[in-house]
């Protein structure tokens, strides 16, 4: 199969890296704004070649587009404008929006809105990774607006990164990821903001670094480009999720206050049941 990734980044250069390496595509084809990404991504042979957008879809009979989501409102249509038969998912971090933007489009049934979740704090083609989705779970929205055997191939794809595949619609997933990823990221650029604030001296944050900072704080190391479009189009879910987190971090604030430790132990200790859910 050959495929063309839009957006050579980390997800889609890590895509590329597994279905090349697991033999789901005999010839990857990159497209990008960026001839840099694009040489860098030849150089680390996550593709095959680079191409115009026209020519690469010409060639190929699945179209991955791994852009900031933003970007994607205007190239999913240009896509879905140029393909004949061939399937075309997206992989970006928000559905709603994106999928109502094309809902009208003659070529719908070709596309399919994905996620995989998974990621680092890295970007660009040198973030690009092997085995980022291996045990994974991808999001695969609105599936019975698509294909029967469109789904059927992205499914199978996905089966081959060696993900778990759940099924949901655009509105739902959109929900769910501001408590399980918007927000987290949120709170991990409040507190580096917070920190970086307070600790003018950054020699001292170096050496005071222990883990638990560190793991706390590692997502503020994202790129805006990538997380800004993502909070504006999951912005009201994303700021219910934050007015609760507000809510949490005052009541820590009030029972410092009132010096009420005993309070403070039981809340810790009803957090700490976040243990149970991240095991089971
Ligand atoms: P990334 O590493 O920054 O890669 C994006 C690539 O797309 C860059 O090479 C960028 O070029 C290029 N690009 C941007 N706009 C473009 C356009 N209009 N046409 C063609 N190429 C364009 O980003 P990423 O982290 O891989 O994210 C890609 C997608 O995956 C996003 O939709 C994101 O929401 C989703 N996602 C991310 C994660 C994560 O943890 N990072 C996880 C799951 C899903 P420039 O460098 O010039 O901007």
């Amino acid at each position: 199969m050959t495929i063309t990734i839009i957006g050579i980044g980390l997800i889609g250069g890590s895509i590329a890296i597994s279905l090349k390496e697991n033999g789901f595509a005999a010839r990857i084809i990159g497209v990008d704004q960026s001839q840099e990404n694009l040489d860098k991504a030849v150089r680390r042979r996550l593709i095959d070649e680079d191409m115009d957008l026209g020519s690469a879809i010409n060639e190929s009979d699945l179209i991955i587009i791994s852009i900031p989501v933003n970007a994607m409102l205007q190239v999913l249509p240009k896509v879905l404008d140029l393909v004949e038969n061939q399937v075309v998912i997206d992989v970006g971090s928000t559905k709603a929006e994106l999928m109502e933007s094309v809902k009208n489009h003659p070529k719908r049934k070709q596309y399919i809105g994905t996620h995989p979740m998974a990621g680092t704090e890295h970007s660009g083609p040198e973030a690009a990774i092997p085995n980022l989705f291996n045990n994974k779970t991808t999001v695969i929205c609105d599936a019975e607006q698509s294909k029967n055997d469109a789904v059927e191939l992205v499914e199978k794809m996905y089966n081959s990164l060696e993900m778990r595949v759940l099924y949901m619609d655009a509105k739902s997933h959109d929900m769910h990821t501001a408590y399980i990823s918007h927000i987290s990221h949120i709170s991990s650029f409040a507190l580096a903001l917070t920190v970086l604030e307070k600790e003018k001296d950054e020699k001292t944050i170096l050496d005071l670094a222990s883990s638990g900072f560190s793991s706390t704080v590692r997502l503020a190391k994202s790129s805006a480009n990538m997380w800004v479009p993502v909070f504006q189009q999951n912005r009201d879910n994303v700021l219910d999720v934050l007015d609760e987190h507000i809510n949490s971090l005052s009541k820590f604030r009030t029972l410092l206050i009132k010096k009420d430790f005993d309070k403070i132990h039981e809340l810790i200790e009803q957090s700490n049941d976040i243990k149970r859910i991240l095991n089971s």
